[in-house]
């Protein structure tokens, strides 16, 4: 027997509505190369949406086509999210720190017919444009006073292509299965694949990051939002603060930059900002070396890559901010495990605490998890057996978005295979011991590069620190750690390497150490093993 419940579809249509009728004063802020600090409100955002659906309508957009963003983070690029998306047609969010091969064979794979391209990310458009043949139109997100001078045809601005359309339009009534937005992962091998989002799995994902116990967010809070909108929507929240109704704070091309996060934080009175731990590092450098103390922040939402103890220890001392750490992935939506704490943490010991903190968390409602090992058998949930990390639910990726072959993360049906590794505990806190391409076999037995370097993070001279399998003759891989040092400090090998000891168990301890001035990191803020095994090939171990 059916119950007797109204079929209201799932789609972004009604987050906007429902922020428009409730929330429509709500401030919106953002950083863009014209307003060094723009002013708006989410009436005002839906509003020009609205004009946007009119302007691409006229250019003769339809439902499903693909419509490119290379862009910052900023109010404009909001419209975007749901001037498109509600109209029918798919944002396809370009990273535009992507390799430009990359760039081009992104936006070929998805046929992007036009594309929407901050100021500052123009020349890149300018020097593939030859590359991206299925671009009818390139937008640039400025007014006409700003608009880059181009010898390319027929290239205008945001602003004069939305002036003169009306404020109304009829969204349509969308199948809350429609695709809504496309976000490529950037890949480390082999070409970039497509996670093509749709309006259902956005809307339940947009709930579950409106828990108390996921972001913590509400009606009083300011988020700066630094997790970019090119990866992986942001996290979601684009959706989730217009949902909520909590203010938002933009830092559009100037992300990665500790002065102008700090003035945000200050001038904006952010509550909640949200970023990988490599931003938080350099916004952490600055607040200590210029004095600065950020009394309104409470909640910072960690995740991307694992967050080391010290940046948690230094918000938490410093500023009196909570770090709410998190796991998740492009291709689910991508919010997956949140690490909040039970009842009665507080008056656990530090140590147990700590052990705690740096876990990647339980999984949010709508996402179930499991272990295996390589046979695909499933492992017991006992704290200690590692194995792959397969997850699935309603914002899981079921497949990617035109791939030619079978994608191998969804060989055994129902469930993605993640590529992490992972152990989980009997409560089921999750803890990420690697990316499987990135473990460290030693011996037939896994050394976990992600507990290495949370250790070595907490050494007081150590700023960064990156963990790598080295050849080795007897063991087949042993660790090498790899050090940025504090400013001004210069650790010793015996020193950080006589720290670890003790915290890993010992045939885990790194078999050496050199100090680097840079780690380098991927197109999402990630230290780019990868790139680390290229510059250590050949390395020798002592005594190997
Ligand atoms: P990309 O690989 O393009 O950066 P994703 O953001 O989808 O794109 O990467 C997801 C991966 O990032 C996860 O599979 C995991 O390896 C890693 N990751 C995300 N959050 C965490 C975290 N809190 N701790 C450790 N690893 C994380």
């Amino acid at each position: 027997m059916h119950g007797l419940m109204m079929d209201s579809p799932l789609t972004i249509t009604s987050i906007m509505r429902h922020a428009e009728r409730c929330h429509p004063d709500t401030p919106v802020v953002s950083v863009t190369l014209d307003s060094p600090l723009h002013r708006t409100t989410y009436g005002e955002v839906f509003r020009r949406a609205r004009r946007l659906a009119n302007a691409l309508t006229r250019v003769g957009i339809r439902l499903g086509d693909r419509i490119g963003t290379l862009a910052w983070n900023d109010h404009r690029h909001l419209e975007l999210y749901y001037g498109v998306s509600c109209m029918g047609a798919v944002l396809h969010t370009v990273n535009p720190r992507l390799f430009p091969e990359q760039v081009a064979y992104i936006v070929n794979h998805a046929h992007d017919r036009m594309m929407f391209v901050d100021p500052l990310i123009f020349p890149l458009v300018e020097k593939l444009r030859s590359h991206l043949p299925s671009l009818e139109r390139i937008i640039v997100l400025t007014d006409d006073a700003h608009l880059p001078k181009t010898s390319l045809d027929g290239v205008v601005s945001y602003e004069s292509f939305i002036a003169g359309e009306p404020d109304d339009f009829d969204w349509p009534d969308l199948d809350e299965r429609s695709a809504s937005s496309l976000c490529y992962t950037s890949g480390t091998t082999g070409h970039p694949k497509g996670v093509l989002f749709n309006h259902r799995s956005t809307v339940l994902h947009t709930y579950a990051c409106g828990f108390k116990d996921t972001m913590n967010l509400g009606r009083q809070d300011t988020m700066l939002a630094v997790v970019p909108m090119f990866h992986a929507n942001a996290w979601g929240l684009p959706y989730t603060c217009p949902m909520l109704g909590t203010r938002v704070v933009f830092p559009g091309p100037k992300m990665g930059d500790g002065p102008t996060l700090t003035a945000l934080i200050q001038s904006e009175q952010v509550t909640h900002a949200g970023g990988v731990p490599t931003i938080w590092q350099v916004l952490l450098n600055h607040a200590r070396e210029a004095g600065v103390v950020f009394e309104s922040l409470q909640t910072v939402l960690v995740g991307g890559s694992a967050c080391p103890l010290s940046i948690m220890e230094e918000f938490r001392e410093r500023h009196g901010a909570h770090v709410i750490h998190a796991w998740g992935m492009t291709e689910m939506s991508p919010l997956g495990t949140i690490n909040t704490f039970p009842a009665g943490f507080d008056s656990w010991p530090k140590e147990r605490q700590d052990a705690q903190r740096v876990k990647q968390g339980r999984p949010v409602f709508g996402v179930e998890m499991k272990i295996v090992d390589d046979d695909g058998r499933e492992l017991p949930w006992d704290g200690k057996s590692a194995g792959i990390l397969k997850v699935r639910g309603p914002w899981v990726c079921s497949d990617y978005f035109k791939l030619d072959e079978k994608s191998s993360a969804h060989e055994e049906p129902g469930w993605f295979a993640t590529g992490d590794v992972a152990n989980i505990s009997p409560d089921g806190t999750m803890q990420i011991t690697d990316r499987a391409k990135d473990v460290i076999k030693s011996g037939g037995e896994w050394i976990s590069s992600i507990d290495l370097e949370n250790a070595a993070t907490g050494h007081p001279k150590v700023l960064q620190a990156a963990v790598i399998g080295i050849k080795h003759p007897k063991w087949d891989e042993r660790p090498l750690l790899i050090v940025v040092p504090r400013p001004g400090e210069t650790p010793s090998r015996e020193e950080v390497l006589g720290y670890l000891e003790g915290k890993v168990a010992k045939w885990w301890l790194p078999d050496d150490m050199v100090i680097v001035d840079k780690i380098p990191l991927t197109a999402t803020g990630k230290i780019s093993k990868l790139e680390l095994r290229k510059q250590f090939e050949g390395y020798r171990l002592p005594g190997a």
